[in-house]
């Protein structure tokens, strides 16, 4: 007869709190703005953010990977460009 005892080691867990809108992530991407605290989640990130471009801006050919980032460019760019449709 034996006693099992000192098997479960617990791990003290740490209570961290997160302080949102007090400490911003380090890392951010440039293109979408996406936040990262570790640099290789951003760095994976970008390498899906900048190889990915779903959206070209009809008059000049540019290519966006985010429909909001083309609709800036057209109205800053290209003003007198009117976007007929509208896909919802
Ligand atoms: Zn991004
Ligand atoms: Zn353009």
């Amino acid at each position: 007869m034996y006693l099992d005892t000192g098997v479960l080691s617990a791990q003290p867990r740490h209570n961290q709190r997160l302080r949102l809108g007090d400490r911003q992530p380090p890392y951010s991407c440039t293109r979408c703005g996406r936040q990262y605290s570790h640099q290789p989640g951003l760095i994976r990130h970008r390498k899906q953010c900048e190889g990915r471009y779903d959206i070209q801006c009809p008059v000049c050919y540019k290519q966006f990977h985010r429909r909001d980032a083309c609709k800036q460019h057209i109205l800053s760019k290209h003003p007198d460009y009117t976007e007929n449709t509208t896909t919802a």
